[in-house]
């Protein structure tokens, strides 16, 4: 800049991006940071950086069904400005109880005595272990000692929550009586018997884990982190019963009946719902839980709540379809290929779609794609509704799986403009 360009005032500069849809403190931001960078040029630039730090929705093209980075299951829910009875009980005119909706309703889904729906699977374990555990012994299996990402460190919760780990058995090896000796040593005080699932990795060769029903056969309380959410084995809310991909993933219901006293799980991976933790179980050790001093700070409101009542409700309906991650994962390749006509003059793949969101880390499921020629991922996360779609091969692929149908046209529109013309 030459020295008689006297840069522009910064009301003047914010002024001239009124055609960005920020308020005005933001665009006076971009201004000043422009100006301080002695490149006011930039400004627009800056406030349109500003505008795609907001949260706003965005089309799933990776074939990752619980992608952490895009906020796991999809959820369609809204909701008026209305109050709610989130603590008035409308029978008694009393105060209610805002565990009374989505935590029986899942307690019911799961077939729990009773249930209490926290935060997050991460502050389930810790109200868990704080409420049965503080102060006294927590065993664990060495091989379950395990980081499930997003820095849930199995040893660390269990720290924060004032139990004392006790580590049983060996990484790859652990059995029943290394529990039931740990049990009964006398330097011991065992409160609460800990199985968490290895969510996000596996084990293979030569490994032994006790079952469930081994270790709630030893005294105390069995409490089984089983992380993902499904709610029954047997699927009734998928018309073709469970997929094989889900394989040997616990499930609520038959942890439950296999002997553990509590299972703890979060509300958005194959539950299907918003982030949430849920604690289902016994109801003595539902109850120490909702008592617990750090339970009020811990308790979801009631925009969550009332998602997961809805959420709970398409359980009990037996309603796979009306829970978007169920609707998309049941998808079968024949479906997905029937929307290719939207796709048309584009190139066809066969791809491997994941469950995602730490659960079933081997597991593929045969998915269709669309794929173009060289890497134009940057180019499609910067439309205005930004496509995330990956690279394999030296080809940009959208997996349809995790696209939204009403979405193809779109998704086909942008993919279109990237490949040029046919030919
Ligand atoms: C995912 C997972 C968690 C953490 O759940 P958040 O809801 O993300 O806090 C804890 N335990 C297991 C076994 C998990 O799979």
């Amino acid at each position: 800049m030459a020295p008689q360009d006297r840069p522009p005032s910064v009301d003047r500069l914010a002024r001239s991006l009124v055609g960005i849809d920020l308020p005005q403190p933001l665009l006076v931001d971009a201004a000043r940071a422009a100006i301080a960078a002695g490149d006011p040029e930039s400004a627009a630039e800056r406030a349109r950086r500003i505008q795609r730090q907001l949260l706003a929705p965005v089309i799933n093209g990776t074939g990752v069904l619980l992608h952490t980075n895009l906020g796991r299951a999809p959820l369609a829910w809204t909701q008026s400005a209305h109050y709610s009875n989130l603590e008035l009980d409308l029978v008694t005119g009393g105060r209610g109880d805002r565990q009374a909706g989505a935590a029986a309703l899942l307690a019911r889904a799961c077939g729990a005595e009773a249930a209490m729906v926290v935060n997050n699977c991460a502050a389930a374990v810790m109200l868990v272990l704080a409420a049965l555990a503080e102060g006294r012994d927590a065993l664990v299996s060495r091989g379950e000692l395990v980081e499930i990402g997003g820095g849930f460190r199995v040893p660390d919760v269990m720290a924060w929550s004032g139990a004392r780990l006790v580590e049983v058995g060996t990484t790859n090896r652990t059995r029943q009586a290394d529990f039931a000796a740990a049990v009964s040593h006398p330097e011991n005080d065992v409160a609460v018997v800990v199985q968490v699932h290895q969510s996000n990795f596996r084990v293979v060769g030569y490994t032994e884990a006790p079952r469930t029903a081994e270790l709630a056969g030893l005294g105390p309380p069995l409490v089984a982190d089983i992380g993902s959410g499904l709610l029954d084995s047997r699927c009734g809310w998928l018309n073709g019963g469970p997929p094989p991909w889900l394989d040997s993933e616990p499930a609520a219901r038959q942890t439950l009946e296999a002997g553990a006293a509590l299972v703890t799980f979060s509300g958005d991976k194959l539950l299907g719902g918003p982030q949430a933790g849920v604690i289902a179980g016994r109801a003595d050790l539902v109850e120490a839980c909702r008592r617990h001093r750090l339970a009020r700070a811990l308790r979801p409101g009631s925009l969550v709540l009332a998602a997961l009542q809805h959420v709970a409700m398409a359980y009990l309906r037996n309603d796979g379809d009306a829970i978007d991650f169920w609707r998309m994962a049941a998808l079968t390749p024949r479906q997905l290929r029937q929307r290719l006509s939207v796709y048309d003059g584009l190139k066809d793949v066969t791809t491997a779609a994941t469950p995602g969101g730490g659960t079933l880390p081997t597991v593929e499921i045969e998915s269709v794609g669309v794929a173009v020629t060289g890497d134009h991922t940057d180019q499609l996360r910067s439309l205005p509704r930004p496509i995330i779609a990956r690279v394999a091969d030296g080809a940009t692929i959208v997996d349809l799986r995790t696209v939204h149908p009403e979405d193809d046209a779109e998704v086909a529109a942008a993919l279109r403009r990237i490949a040029g013309p046919p030919g």
